[in-house]
């Protein structure tokens, strides 16, 4: 008889499997490859009331010190392939549970050139389509022409194409959490191999350059999201400042600022960093600070890019709903401020 290795766990541990390391453990935990694996993990969450979240590589999230009550569901699906191609352009799909940097890797080695430019982002397939990941001006959702998801309620396999996700910055529809990410198939060009070598040095150049730049470890990558355009009225060189960095670098608070074992990174404002021994808590208090000190400074809240796991609603942070209207008064000591 053919036995699935497939299985639902109890009290998985969760702080080795996220990039800050820190939280409780998951009440039932699967890691799910085959459809039908999907569609029983779904039955059981359903069956037994639960709630659900999907866990990529978690260089995204933090997870509450109480863990998650519920089931976390970690997509294994990890295979690659070319699936269609012409003279000048193929197809690749990915498994949810593929890393962005195998992904690249596999992509280089068959000389199909583009997603070079996200080198070195931290995360899977699912959750980087989940955020739309994004490097300067390249963004995921370039690339991706069609996936198929499993429905949440249903547990059946959908094919969509990339409308159906409503890709914008940090957003795709897949924040509605009515589906899970089960495959992606995107769009690349077929390069010359002098080219594809190209391709390979800039892809090493980039993962080097944002490892210097930037934390690697003990961090969720940017903890808030940049602003939108309506949302601040600082105007730098004519462009209204959108950068939640620029609001918090003004701050002084770069490796000064620190609750517990979480500080804010030397390198980067908007980045906290785990120096070892943070608790979840500690970094959700830090990032709370920060918000305080934008919003008396600036009249405006950063939200987070970073999704709160096993918190309730946005945990200790400033509620979104408790944005305040900017007032003139505001403005005034903001441009004080800056
Ligand atoms: C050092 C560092 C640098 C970073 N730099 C960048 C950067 O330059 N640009 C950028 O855009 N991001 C950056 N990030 C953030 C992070 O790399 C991305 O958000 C990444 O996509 C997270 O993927 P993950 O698999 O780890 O998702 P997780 O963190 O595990 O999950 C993130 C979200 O995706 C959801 N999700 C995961 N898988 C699925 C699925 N199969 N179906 C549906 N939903 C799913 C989860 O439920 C969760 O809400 C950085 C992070 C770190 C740690």
């Amino acid at each position: 008889m053919n036995v699935s290795p497939f299985s639902i766990k109890q009290q998985v541990p969760l702080a080795d499997k996220n990039w800050f390391g820190t939280g409780g453990a998951a009440r039932f935990y699967a890691e799910p490859s085959s459809v039908d694996d999907f569609s029983s993990s779904l039955e059981f969450a359903r069956q037994k009331g639960l709630d659900l979240f999907v866990l990529g590589s978690g260089a995204n999230i933090l997870i509450s010190d109480a863990g998650f009550d519920g089931l976390v569901l970690r997509p294994h699906n990890t295979s690659i392939m070319v699936t269609d191609r012409d003279s000048s352009k193929a197809l690749v799909t990915a498994g949810a549970g593929v890393t962005i940097d195998a992904l690249i890797a596999f992509c280089l080695d068959h000389q199909l050139l583009g997603l070079e430019e996200l080198s070195g982002i931290p995360g899977t397939v699912g959750g980087s389509v989940f955020i739309n990941i994004h490097y300067f001006e390249f963004f995921l959702s370039h690339f991706l022409v069609s996936a198929r998801v499993v429905n949440v309620e249903t547990g059946e396999l959908m094919p969509v194409s990339r409308d159906w996700f409503a890709f914008g910055y940090d957003y795709s529809t897949l924040h509605a959490r009515k589906h899970v990410l089960f495959d992606a198939t995107f769009q690349l060009k077929i390069g010359t191999e002098i080219e594809a070598a190209y391709a390979r040095g800039r892809s090493k150049e980039i993962d080097r350059h944002r490892r210097q730049r930037y934390p690697y470890k003990g961090t969720c990558g940017s903890f808030f999201r940049n602003f939108h355009d309506h949302e601040v009225t600082i105007v730098s060189n004519g462009k209204k400042m959108i950068y939640v960095a620029y609001y918090l670098d003004k701050l002084g608070i770069k490796g000064e600022l620190s609750v517990g074992g979480a500080v804010v990174s030397h390198q980067h404002a908007n980045m906290i960093v785990n120096k070892g021994n943070a608790t979840s808590t500690d970094i959700a208090t830090l990032a709370r600070t920060m918000q305080e000190r934008v919003l008396e400074n600036f009249g405006i809240i950063p939200e987070p890019e970073c999704q709160l796991v096993g918190f309730q609603g946005v945990g200790p942070l400033l509620a979104l709903s408790a944005r305040v209207q900017t007032t003139s008064s505001d403005v005034n000591k903001a441009k004080t401020a800056v």
